[in-house]
């Protein structure tokens, strides 16, 4: 009988799970609240009692399965297996994730970080179309990305490898939480939209309703911005304009760099579309030299919430005997 994978998406709000065949197709799916409480200790805990109690669930037993893989939060140490830095965990202090889960469930466990992980997905089951040349970049409440070059994750020296969220996009500009200025995820996440909303509106001087309610105090998300400059809104138009300008740089950069065949879309903000779409990649080709320009393509991302359990999974095929 073909082995399954589990795939395991960690984050600050809920843990995400999938039990996946070998080649990628998920079977069952379900999630558990992350219980933050207690410096996230008892994160680990309730994912081992949830993956045993679906095993059993399932009328099946540990030795059925090749692997299980988690994306998570914070700085992750892959040989290792642990987990420092999550602060949206309340893990502030090493977490020895693999060796718990491996004791806890007697299944080999791998991990790599959350971003990472869905650039996996998306590179396997979605947008990457399985192409050994993807980058994916992740736009919500920050910027992530994931690099596959070669058919494998870039990591860097330092894990740091593909954070396409700080690549200088303005020279002295806004200031971001990693202490540098000018950085993406100041300009395009969720967050980073309304700021740019903010202070657009502060020069612009005609008729908009984007700047009407700015001015009024009302809450502004980058949803309300996309749809705005979807209805002809003057100033909602030159705030995409100008966050579709930065990821556009940021997208012709990586692109000169690392010719991939598709530098793929994602997260919250992306739901904008085409509409977002269309404008970055008009940019990209500004900022793109010919040979990139006519083999690199902008995509959006495909499978949503589910590239973190996908791209996790992926992870454990290296089990595979
Ligand atoms: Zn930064």
């Amino acid at each position: 009988m073909e082995k399954k994978l589990i795939g395991v998406d960690l984050g600050g709000t809920t843990v995400k799970f999938a039990i996946l065949t070998e080649t990628g197709d998920i079977q069952q799916k379900w999630s558990i609240e992350t219980n933050v409480l207690d410096e996230g200790s008892h994160i680990v805990p309730d994912i081992i009692a949830s993956i045993n109690h679906h095993i059993r669930l399932f009328d099946m037993t540990a030795d059925q399965f090749v692997g299980i893989g988690m994306g998570s939060p914070g700085t992750v140490n892959r040989a290792d297996g642990t987990v420092i830095g999550a602060y949206n965990l309340n893990w502030k202090t090493l977490q020895n994730v693999q060796a718990d889960i491996e004791a806890g469930t007697q299944i080999p466990f791998a991990i790599d970080n959350d971003a990472n992980v869905a650039a996996l997905g998306e590179r396997w089951k979605g947008a990457g179309e399985n192409d050994d040349e993807v980058a994916f970049i992740t736009l919500g409440t920050g910027v992530g990305g994931g690099i596959i070059a070669n058919g494998a994750l870039l990591h860097g020296v330092a894990g740091a490898g593909g954070e396409v969220g700080h690549i200088t996009v303005e020279p002295n500009g806004y200031m971001c939480t990693c202490g540098k200025h000018g950085c993406l995820e100041q300009y395009a996440s969720a967050t980073g939209v309304v700021r740019v909303a903010r202070d657009m509106a502060e020069e612009f001087a005609g008729q908009s309703k984007l700047k009407e309610m700015l001015d009024d105090g009302q809450e502004i998300t980058s949803k309300l911005v996309f749809d705005l400059a979807k209805e002809n809104d003057v100033l909602g138009k030159m705030v995409v304009d100008k966050v579709s300008y930065y990821l556009g740089l940021a997208c012709g950069n990586l692109g000169n760099m690392l010719n991939p065949a598709y530098i793929v879309i994602g997260g919250g903000v992306s739901a904008a579309g085409t509409f977002l779409l269309d404008q970055v990649t008009k940019y990209f080709k500004q900022f793109s030299f010919p040979t990139v320009r006519s083999s690199t393509s902008l995509k959006l991302a495909q499978l949503g919430n589910e590239a973190g359990v996908i791209g996790a999974a992926s992870l454990a095929r290296q089990f595979i005997k």
